[in-house]
């Protein structure tokens, strides 16, 4: 920690980066600090609480500016990070990526391809509780997974906290903002709800790195991100990508290649 604290004060202090994005102690667990000072850089913490996926400041311009700054990333920001860097949302030059490894080792990455050759190796888990939901969502037909999905958005009110939290929802206008013409119903309701997060799932298809930011936001507990991470899997052998991993390929739903076998038009 001492090390990150240390490196975050020099590259504040010697200007290359004009803040560092990174974790303080909060009331109950850690939370974001945006260091401009070396003095703040003191405060930095990394543990395993740190679980907000800070990558989501990334794509915020009028928080950024134009100036380089730098991140302290976990594993899922670091997914996150990559993902964004193909969508062409990050400059390199502009970004220094910090890491603390498990060995509690500070590492600095030199480029986006440093970052993807170290999370190659590290394989996307979900936890047991979630690999339990996803079972039995395997195990269902489909009519009773649609039950299920209802039955869990009837308690959504749309307070957008899962859209806020993800770092690949950086559009910057909503789809569900959008009234001329009013594709999604504004209010909560069952068929609005689901119309929602129907829209939300399709947009990340393929995108989503599994960080559970959206989940861990929801106020009532949604098991929101087993939609999009449940896609994931299921897409990455049809499109050539490895869940976690970014995809060179495109993004499944707005990329359209001459050889694509169109076998799901019925
Ligand atoms: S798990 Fe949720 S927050 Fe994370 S990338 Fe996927 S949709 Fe976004
Ligand atoms: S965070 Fe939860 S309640 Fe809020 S919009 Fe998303 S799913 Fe609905």
């Amino acid at each position: 920690m001492d090390k990150l604290r240390q490196r975050a004060a020099t590259l504040i202090a010697d200007g290359t980066v004009a803040f560092v994005i990174g974790y303080e102690e909060g009331t109950n667990k850690p939370r974001p600090i945006f260091c401009h000072t070396a003095e703040e850089a003191g405060k930095l913490i990394y543990n395993s609480q740190c679980i907000h996926n800070l990558a989501v400041y990334l794509t915020k311009k009028e928080l950024l500016g134009t100036e380089k700054v730098a991140i302290t990333a976990t594993i899922p920001a670091l997914r996150s990070i990559l993902q964004l860097a193909v969508e062409n949302q990050l400059n390199q030059e502009k970004l220094l990526v910090l890491t603390v490894t498990d060995k509690d080792e500070l590492k600095e990455f030199a480029n986006f391809a440093e970052i993807e050759a170290y999370i190659a190796g590290i394989q996307l888990k979900l936890d047991g509780k979630e690999q339990e939901i996803i079972t039995k969502l395997e195990g269902m037909s489909r009519e009773e997974r649609w039950k299920f999905w209802t039955e869990e958005m009837s308690h959504c009110f749309k307070c957008y906290a899962c859209r806020a939290a993800c770092p690949l929802c950086y559009c910057t206008k909503c789809i569900v903002e959008v009234n001329r013409p009013q594709w999604i119903n504004p209010w909560s309701a069952p068929l609005a709800n689901m119309e929602w997060q129907i829209n939300r799932a399709m947009h990340l298809a393929g995108r989503c790195t599994g960080c559970g930011a959206c989940a861990d936001a929801c106020p009532v507990g949604i098991p929101i991100d087993l939609l999009t991470r449940k896609m994931m899997e299921d897409l990455g052998p049809e499109f050539g990508f490895v869940p976690g991993q970014p995809s060179h390929n495109g993004n499944p739903l707005s990329t359209w290649k001459a050889d694509d076998k169109e076998n799901f038009i019925k």
